[in-house]
């Protein structure tokens, strides 16, 4: 029987929080209705990710929950990363779920889902490789004024700790045309902000030689758009962070004075062996010339500790790395290996209290940085666009160019303007404002 309600429940990264919004749009078309309530739904879909064990075993507990239950039928869809990952063995393990569609294959859910009513049977989809053009015009977007644009999908670079050139697959730029429509359309919608997506959005059009533009031709094209005020981009790989975007972002007034730039780890032999292809002296020239190009820009990272072999000095390289770069906000992570990668094979040999004592003296560290960095801005005028009214209703809140939370007393007319905000405090990682 035809379902009439989904549930999506979307795990890892904003690629597939963008997937997911997709789906939804390829649901709604058909004629279902989204619940939010993972109950009341006919069909679920569990959108994956395999970047960390901890990610998988917590959908994998969810999946195996599901079967135990004996009240109706329901479809059950697995998608995203660990799809790509585990293709048909995952019915081996998990019966009751009745396809399986991979980061290549969303395109293809209405088909699945009509093949899966009418055989009953199960059914897998996980091509290699991304080749099909999305409808994100018709992606039920969760947010009214940020959306996620993708602009290239998989990887190239093969770290030697990450599944995604495995699961995501070859690098495959989307075409240009296509990404300024989708813009132009979002903007009319009345999107102030987008974020460019990809594993690896810098390489965008490193793969398509023939059509002679770059990532940051792509970003000259959408700063003409009217009305878009802001571009943001997730993620980048230091070596393809490049003087001409860097130039972008000191020139476009829509490009947003944040950089996340992923370091990993500060000790040259571990970036070798994690399959980095830059130095930790290569990469501290390139922050060098952004500071000079981009004096004010923000900063992000992220990094790995008790990478197979890393060595107490080479961890404090990776601390030391952290006091001199000061960055503004960091995702740092405990080393866990991944099936299916080149590290994999390696004895995971740094014990597990080692890493965790690690991991607490960089989060220290990078705690007491971010609390300087907040205080030092106290006093600045910044350039907010207003999200929403904050949990606590006396405040809106809002987010800056430079990717920080403000929030400051204002009427729910301003929801969805840019506003300006001078800051006047901050508690945890969220500014005091009062409106200007
Ligand atoms: S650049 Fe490295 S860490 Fe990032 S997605 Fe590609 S392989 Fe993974």
């Amino acid at each position: 029987m035809e379902p009439k309600t989904f549930y999506i429940r979307t795990y890892g990264c904003q690629m597939n929080e963008l997937d997911t919004e997709v789906m939804a749009g390829i649901l709604a078309k058909r004629g279902l209705a989204q619940t939010e309530e993972e109950n009341k739904a006919d069909l679920l879909i569990f959108n994956t990710c395999s970047i960390r064990d901890l990610a998988e075993r917590k959908v994998m507990g969810k999946l195996g929950q599901l079967g135990r239950q004996t009240k109706r039928k329901r479809i059950i869809g697995v998608t995203g990363c660990m799809a790509n990952a585990k293709k048909e063995s995952l019915f081996q393990k998990l019966p009751h779920v009745d396809f399986v569609l991979g980061t290549n294959n969303i395109h293809d859910l209405d088909t699945v889902l009509d093949e899966v009513l009418h055989t009953g049977e199960q059914r897998v989809r996980t091509d290699e490789d991304f080749y099909e053009e999305l409808d994100y015009v018709a992606a039920k977007r969760q947010d009214p004024y940020k959306a996620y644009v993708s602009i290239i999908r998989g990887c190239d670079k093969y770290c030697t700790y990450c599944v995604v050139p495995y699961t995501r697959g070859k690098e495959v730029s989307r075409v240009q045309k296509s990404i300024l429509e989708e813009v132009k359309d979002l903007v009319q919608k009345g999107y102030r902000e987008i974020t460019l997506l990809g594993q690896n959005v810098n390489s965008y059009g490193k793969d398509q030689p023939q059509w002679g533009a770059l990532f940051h031709d792509l970003l000259y094209e959408l700063d003409k758009i009217e009305g878009l005020t802001r571009v943001r981009f997730l993620t980048s790989h230091p070596v393809d962070i490049t003087r001409n975007l860097m130039e972008a972002i000191r020139d476009l007034p829509s490009l947003c004075e944040h950089v996340h730039f992923p370091l990993q780890a500060g000790s040259s032999r571990v970036l070798r062996k994690m399959h980095r292809i830059y130095t930790k002296e290569e990469y501290f020239e390139k922050i060098a010339l952004l500071r000079e190009i981009v004096p004010n820009v923000a900063l992000g990272t992220d990094m790995i500790v008790g990478f197979p072999t890393e060595t107490e000095e080479e961890f404090c390289e990776t601390y030391e790395a952290m006091c001199e770069i000061r960055y503004d906000n960091a995702f740092l992570y405990t080393y866990s290996p991944r099936k299916g990668t080149p590290a994999k094979r390696w004895a995971d040999d740094v014990p597990e209290e080692v890493k965790n004592d690690r991991h607490q003296r960089l989060l220290a560290l990078h705690t007491q940085i971010s609390v300087e960095k907040m205080q030092e801005k106290i006093g600045e005028k910044v350039e907010v666009l207003v999200e929403r009214r904050n949990k606590d209703a006396r405040y809106l809140k809002g987010l800056t160019r430079c990717w920080r939370n403000v929030i400051f007393v204002g009427d729910d007319s301003l929801i969805g303007t840019i506003q300006t905000v001078k800051l006047h405090g901050h508690s945890h990682h969220t500014f005091l404002g009062n409106l200007l």
